[in-house]
């Protein structure tokens, strides 16, 4: 049978059967997934094949066969193995919850988040939230961003999860898709997801970063439908995704305004930085490419970020 694997415990799988029923399910032999060390080698969101074997009253799975990733997402183990944590697989899109305030969401942060997310290979939908708090000032920056963000291609979308404003275009997004939500903690993500499914409890935020550092963790992703024809992952205690590690000369690549210059620049292995002739500086000083975007590019890729030296002023 085909089925989605709804929650990994590490030893066990529960799996949901195109049939619509759940198996328990557990792995047979060793599982080997080609390129990826990871200590799971199953993760919420795989496609798997596997037949039910009855042992005495029940009827129990086993896992023989994986689909091919259209994507996944991990986390690098914090213990001394440095092995790599599928958090989820198969995602169709990642919502990104921002704030201006309570908490503050800096660019930098939505920056990287995006960066990573055109790595992984995961569409990612900017949700501006709590924008029943917001003063005319604010609403403008709001506006300011959303441009800026969908110029570059990415949906975005001015919500309220608490008066409810805007949510059905949410919902709309994720009908008959797999999703997730991300955002700094505050940023509404709970709060959303009750404004979706009421009766959905998520352990999202009863997690704190500090509780996962460095020790093992005993939270697993799990998978839930909701009554509208939409499935989300909940990752309890993961904010974003884990890093990347991106070769320098790769990040220009996931920011996308700046790859589609890329064959303009004079060097084909243009870094964007120290480089004559480059038409992403070219860009930036006509405003075609923001300049927030540009500082936390070169944040990425000097990891420092009063590392750049280019003649345009903040303002
Ligand atoms: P999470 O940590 O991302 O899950 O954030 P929560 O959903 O717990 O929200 C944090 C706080 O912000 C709670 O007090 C919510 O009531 C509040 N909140 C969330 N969304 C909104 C919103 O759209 N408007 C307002 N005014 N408050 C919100
Ligand atoms: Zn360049």
């Amino acid at each position: 049978m085909l089925g989605t694997v709804y929650k990994s415990t590490g030893s066990w799988y529960t799996v949901k059967a195109q049939n619509g029923g759940f198996y328990e399910c557990r792995i047979k032999g060793k599982f080997r997934i080609r390129g990826i060390k990871s200590t799971n080698p199953i993760a919420v969101g795989d496609q798997v094949e596997f037949d039910v074997e009855k042992v005495g009253d029940d009827a129990v799975g086993v896992i023989h066969e994986i689909r091919d990733r259209a994507n996944y997402i991990v986390r690098k183990s914090v213990n001394l193995s440095k092995q790599t944590h599928i958090i989820a697989a198969n995602l169709d899109q990642v919502f990104l919850l921002v704030t201006l305030n309570n908490p503050t969401t800096y660019t930098i942060f939505i920056d990287r988040f995006l960066a990573t997310a055109e790595a992984y290979e995961v569409p990612v939908v900017l949700l501006f939230n709590k924008i029943d708090t917001y003063n005319e000032e604010e609403l403008a920056e709001i506006k300011y961003l959303a441009a800026l963000y969908r110029k570059v291609g990415y949906t975005c979308i001015g919500i309220s999860a608490k008066t409810g404003k805007n949510v059905d275009k949410v919902k709309e997004l994720m009908t008959g898709k797999t999703s997730m939500f991300a955002g700094h903690s505050g940023a509404g993500k709970s709060t959303l997801v009750n404004a979706l499914e009421p009766q959905l409890q998520l352990k999202t935020a009863e997690i704190s970063e500090q509780h996962l550092q460095g020790q093992h963790t005993t939270t697993f992703a799990e998978m839930y439908d909701l009554g509208f024809g939409a499935r989300i992952i909940d990752t309890p205690g993961i904010k974003g995704f884990g890093i990347v590690d991106m070769e320098k000369e790769e990040i220009g690549d996931y920011f996308p305004e700046f790859f589609a210059l890329k064959g303009d620049c004079k060097f084909n292995n243009c870094l964007h930085i120290d480089e004559p002739k480059c038409a992403v500086k070219e860009a930036l000083e006509k405003e075609e490419v923001a300049w927030s975007r540009y500082r936390s590019y070169v944040q990425m890729v000097t990891g420092d970020e009063d590392n750049y030296r280019v003649d345009i002023h903040d303002n």
